[in-house]
């Protein structure tokens, strides 16, 4: 067993994590002259972690994109949707309410500005997600504030890698791949440094999952060690641990919306040194999984981010109560799909609705706006589903496809062969919808948030099909798509105070240690509170990477 070579000198810090939240805190202590070890268990071909593989969608509020669409928002009514989203409600929410309050400051004020003059840029339509459906301070957000960055998750982590490996030009940054900490070392109460295995060399390409073989060790000491190791989503013996007793029972099946690597190792290691978790029963999965036919990681599924006029049934062939439409609110749905005893679910939709309105959450999903390729926009503005959606109709095992109700009745029997489905009701359901269409107004209320999100131009231009009739054949060939749980983010973590210190159950700071990105619950241990209005995950790996970098710097 070798031990790893030491540093050439002792560094200001060591960061364990390459992801985002890890490199916007070394990109920090770049620019202030700092030296820093940033060490990571897997190989540096999957250097910027979960955040190469996202959308890049980013929370914005009052940004020059939405004045230009024609939507009025103001920070008053983000903290409006923030509060009725987390429903903050525990005596653990102190710092998670204070991270709150600082990040919609940071969401409205000075991130885009920050973002810009490092060449981040957005695409000019934004996007409205989690829509909410209930009253004015209920969950969701009550206008569209998704921006998509130009580039999608590369694109935001760009100037960050290039300032780190700027730094590693200068002599200022090291960096550590196929190291991973098993410890901190603690000396006098203080975390003075970390400890852990040498992992033998691998060829594996990005996201794809790497040896544990130990091959050495090693020690590194610091003044300051940043935890930016990510959540729990790709473990799903821990997802089911922590399942919240609210939600029910883990669902019996779940894909994976993350590398193997989100491992949630680190969380328990910080907690030996002191630091305190909490909130580990908060956590966001999605209910609009698919299985990848060209699949990356164990289990790796794909988030569709749906517009909101499929059909949503459970898997005996109940439609969802409302407000659950495609888009509205995750854990509401989540707990819903839970309630029935079954891991699936059914979006029913028309070739016309799939063309507008499916997007499928991840970078390489999305190759237009990844690589900037205006052609291949174009297309997706054009008519047709875009590639990497007709890709999935047509290879994907959750997909079927059929001329009419029967044959498609008749393929979802077949994808499920052991669940009861009560293919009367899903017909009756669907009539009658269609008949609700014959007027420009309806009692059906999943009618009535389509026409109204049809009011933003947004959504009109490219995300919500024109209402039509389900069982028009003009409008098919119709679709249906068996829908997974997919696991996804982790929304508890470490407690941290505003400098991203990592804080003991006591209240006090941890001497040397600082938690940064979804090992910190992007912020306090949780920023979110129970639920999320997405965007602010990304958003919130930058604030608290950024927070620690400028404290360590400071002194
Ligand atoms: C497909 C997809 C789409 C997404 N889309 C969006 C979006 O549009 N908007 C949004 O806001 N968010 C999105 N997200 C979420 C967001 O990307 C993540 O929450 C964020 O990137 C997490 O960054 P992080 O730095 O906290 O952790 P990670 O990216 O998980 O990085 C942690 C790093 O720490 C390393 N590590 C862990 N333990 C150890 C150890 N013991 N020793 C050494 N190294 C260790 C890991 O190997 C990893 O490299 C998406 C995520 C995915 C997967």
């Amino acid at each position: 067993m070798a031990t790893s070579p030491a540093p050439r000198s002792e560094p200001d810090a060591i960061i364990v994590g390459a992801g985002l939240s890890g490199l916007v805190a070394a990109a920090e202590l770049v620019d202030a002259g700092k030296h820093v070890v940033i060490v990571d268990q897997e190989p540096e071909a999957s250097l910027g972690g979960q955040a190469h593989w996202s959308f890049g969608g980013l929370f914005l509020i009052d940004s020059p994109e939405q004045r230009r669409l024609g939507v009025h928002d103001s920070l008053e009514l983000a903290k409006q949707d923030w509060d009725g989203t987390a429903g903050f409600d525990r005596d653990e929410d102190e710092w998670g309410r204070r991270w709150a309050d600082a990040y919609l400051d940071f969401a409205a004020g000075e991130k885009r500005a920050w973002l810009h003059e490092k060449g981040v840029r957005f695409f000019p339509i934004v996007g409205w997600a989690e829509r909410g459906g209930y009253n004015a301070i209920g969950h969701g957000n009550s206008v569209p504030r998704f921006h998509i960055t130009w580039g999608t998750g590369p694109g935001i982590l760009a100037p960050f890698i290039a300032r780190v490996q700027a730094g590693a030009a200068a002599g200022l940054v090291e960096f550590r791949h196929r190291h991973r900490v098993d410890e901190l070392l603690v000396e006098g109460g203080a975390v003075v440094g970390v400890r852990g295995a040498v992992l033998a060399d691998d060829a594996a390409n990005r996201g794809e999952p790497s040896n544990r073989d130990v091959v050495g060790d090693f020690e590194l000491r610091a003044p300051a060690v940043v935890v930016a190791s990510g959540g729990i989503g790709g473990n799903h013996d821990l997802v089911r641990q922590f399942w919240p007793k609210r939600m029910g029972e883990p669902p019996a099946a779940m894909l994976s919306g993350v590398p193997a690597h989100v491992d949630g190792r680190m969380l328990p290691i910080a907690e030996q040194a002191g630091a305190r978790l909490v909130n580990g029963d908060r956590m966001w999965h999605y209910t609009e999984g698919i299985t990848n036919w060209d699949p990356i990681w164990p289990l790796h599924g794909i988030r569709i981010l749906p517009g909101p006029s499929s059909l949503w049934f459970d898997a005996e062939g109940r439609r969802l109560p409302v407000p659950l439409f495609p888009g509205f609110d995750t854990l509401g749905t989540l707990e819903h799909i839970v309630s029935t005893g079954h891991a699936h679910s059914w979006f029913i939709l028309t070739q016309k609705i799939i063309e507008k309105e499916f997007a499928l959450s991840g970078s390489e999903q999305n190759p237009d706006l990844t690589g900037k390729d205006l052609k291949l926009l174009a297309e997706r503005l054009g008519s047709g589903a875009p590639g990497p959606v007709e890709a999935f109709k047509q290879h994907g095992v959750d997909f079927v496809v059929a001329d009419t109700l029967p044959e498609l009745l008749e393929g979802m029997r077949a994808l499920s062969p052991h669940t009861p489905l009560d293919t009367e009701n899903i017909e009756r359901e669907i009539v009658a919808r269609d008949r609700e269409l014959d007027n420009e107004f309806s009692k059906d209320l999943q009618l009535t948030a389509v026409r109204g999100a049809r009011a933003y131009r947004g959504d009109k231009l490219i995300r919500v099909a024109t209402p039509h009739k389900i069982l028009d054949p003009k409008a098919g060939p119709l679709i249906a798509v068996k829908l997974h749980v997919l696991t996804r983010k982790t929304l508890g973590g470490i407690q941290t105070d505003l400098d991203s210190r990592a804080l003991a159950v006591d209240g006090s700071a941890v001497p040397g240690l600082y938690a940064v990105g979804e090992a910190a619950g992007f912020g306090g241990g949780g920023v979110h509170g129970y639920r999320a209005l997405e965007g602010t995950f990304l958003g919130g790996c930058l604030f608290t990477g950024r927070a620690a970098g400028r404290a360590i710097a400071r002194g």
